[in-house]
């Protein structure tokens, strides 16, 4: 049950119509490693930071089974830094101030002790960097899952290109999928997009759920409806968590068990939006996320008589 999680390890200033937050810990691949730790452990992350990056936010990470041989500590630079403001809709955001900072001389070195893991979450980053990865592994994953976002789509779309021919399933969300394929029908989009390499696309649709695709088969997850969204930032990146952590644990990466995986991804995800910031996934536990589940079977589960 070995799984590689890659991406940024961040600061984040998020606004939203209801509050704002001073510069807290975020990033793509902080988000993925709390959500995937409530299924499996360890997980072995690949990351980079600056001198900013607080040592007990490591050391919450370590207590998860976080392992960070794989995260470079840049002694005289700053973490990646992103801000971003929410909409009314709270589903759509503009993005502020990305500082690359660390980022920008980042070259990922997998560690020997992460070699033979047999599952690999390449979360948002620049798509040259999650290529590097996928290639110093000395024998491929069972499963390649990966991330990306309409800023890689417009600035290295050839880099995007090339990776989606190595991964297995790619998770975008539903303006994503339309940028990446040039086509309005989800399902149009679909089809193009798996002809780009992958087998399986998710599409998330933040508070309107996910598909999952594959070959002529298309699966609907729903997304919990909650009284209040206190931030969405992250919510895509703990779902990504959740779905490739219960894969990892079951070792199945079947279309029927990929189904499940969405429903726990969106599970995750809808803790994730409870709280600002990772607050919500370090406080939750296996009683919660069972409950939840039991939520979201109840919210689509009816006997139907067609008289
Ligand atoms: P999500 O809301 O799931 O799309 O993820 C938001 C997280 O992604 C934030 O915590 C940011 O730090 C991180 N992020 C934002 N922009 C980028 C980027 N260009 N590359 C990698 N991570 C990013």
């Amino acid at each position: 049950m070995s799984l590689i999680t890659v991406g940024t390890m961040a600061f984040d200033a998020i606004e939203t119509p209801f509050g704002k937050s001073d510069k807290i810990i975020g990033g793509s691949a902080t988000y993925v490693a709390y959500s995937a730790s409530h299924f499996t452990q360890p997980i072995m992350q690949i990351s980079i930071i600056g001198n900013d990056f607080p040592e007990t936010e490591l050391k919450d990470l370590q207590a998860r089974g976080v392992m960070l041989e794989g995260v470079e500590s840049v002694a005289d630079k700053k973490s990646f830094f992103w801000s971003g403001k929410y909409h009314l809709d709270m589903n759509t955001r503009d993005t502020l101030v990305t500082d690359l900072n660390v980022l920008a001389d980042f070259e990922p070195v997998v560690p020997n002790s992460y070699q033979q893991a047999e599952f690999l979450m390449l979360g948002n980053l620049m798509p040259k960097l999650q290529k590097s990865v996928i290639q110093q592994l000395k024998t491929r994953p069972k499963l390649i899952v990966m991330d990306t976002m309409n800023f890689w789509m417009e600035t290295a779309l050839d880099d995007l290109k090339e990776v989606l021919m190595m991964v297995d399933v790619l998770l975008v969300n539903d303006g994503e999928a339309r940028l990446l394929s040039g086509e309005y029908s989800l399902v149009k989009a679909a089809k193009k997009i798996m002809a780009m390499g992958p087998k399986y696309l998710i599409i998330k649709k933040g508070e309107h759920g996910a598909l999952l695709f594959h070959q002529d088969h298309v699966f609907f997850a729903p997304a919990l409806p909650l009284e209040e969204v206190f931030d969405p930032t992250g919510a895509g990146d703990t779902f990504a968590g959740g779905f490739i952590g219960h894969l990892a644990k079951t070792k199945d990466i079947s279309f029927e068990n990929m189904k499940t995986a969405i429903i726990m991804g969106s599970a995750m995800a809808s803790f994730c939006v409870e709280k600002f910031g990772t607050q919500r996934l370090k406080e939750i536990n296996r009683q919660d996320i069972q409950h939840r589940i039991s939520e979201f079977i109840d919210l689509v589960n009816f006997d139907i008589d067609i008289v």
